[in-house]
């Protein structure tokens, strides 16, 4: 039941329990009081005080992030959301974050379900950044970036590193499969590196194509399935 009222769109898992423990909620013109009630979309007519419940329809956006904006959905300090870029009518978050001033690849959705698979750390989901430090990388520290360096107490690495072009050190690309805050710019922090700016270039099999900063295109159905 809290699965089908949160596809429904009722966003909060304490919302749904409270119309649930409080007999706002019924199945098939029969209250039910019951979490783990299976409610089966195909069969059931659930309504909630009185008004019809259908689950949202799943949506996908694939963005081209600028710069300062936020990723989060609410911000105490009012500043630009992704979520604004996007015209919908459905109530869409970003799939993990991005900084403020990282730009690149973002996906936005209404799926959890989706969101959580491609931000699992067991899925191992592949990130590519391309990071413009403020001092050429030499080539012991990008190995021992790719061997791993202590962060957060734990062995942590790019799995691929390479620099951009040949004549300037500065401008690199890495590859990570993991999704902690600031882990890139916090990588290159522990070797004494500043990032200057961060693109991210590609998140699994999306890529950012030829989508201008601040615009975004529907991912398709059949893009989705690649995924699953
Ligand atoms: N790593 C960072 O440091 N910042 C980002 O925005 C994404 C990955």
């Amino acid at each position: 039941m809290n699965k089908f009222l949160s596809e429904c769109g009722i966003s909060s898992r304490r919302n749904s329990e409270e119309y649930i423990k409080t007999g706002r909620v019924s199945v098939n013109g029969n209250i039910v009081t019951d979490f783990s009630f299976y409610v089966d979309p195909a069969v059931d007519v659930v309504y909630l005080d009185g008004e019809k419940l259908k689950p949202e329809k799943k949506v996908y956006y694939l963005l081209n992030k600028p710069k300062g904006y936020i990723t989060t959905t609410s911000d105490e300090k009012n500043r630009k959301k992704v979520t604004d870029l996007i015209k919908t009518k459905h109530k869409i978050f970003p799939v993990g974050r991005l900084d403020y001033n990282t730009t690149g690849v973002l996906i936005l959705t209404n799926d959890g379900n989706f969101s959580n698979l491609m931000t699992h750390p067991s899925k191992k989901i592949p990130r590519v950044y391309r990071a413009t430090l403020d001092k050429p990388l030499i080539q012991e520290h990008a190995d021992k970036l790719s061997k791993g360096i202590y962060l957060d107490g734990r062995k942590s690495k790019f799995e691929e590193i390479k620099y951009v072009n040949s004549n300037n050190k500065k401008m690199v690309e890495v590859t990570t499969v993991e999704g902690r805050n600031h882990f890139v710019k916090r990588m290159f922090g522990q070797l004494g590196y500043f990032v200057k700016s961060l693109e991210r270039v590609s998140f699994g099999i999306f890529t950012l194509e030829k989508l201008p900063y601040g615009y975004y295109r529907e991912i398709t159905d059949k893009e989705i399935e690649k995924v699953y």
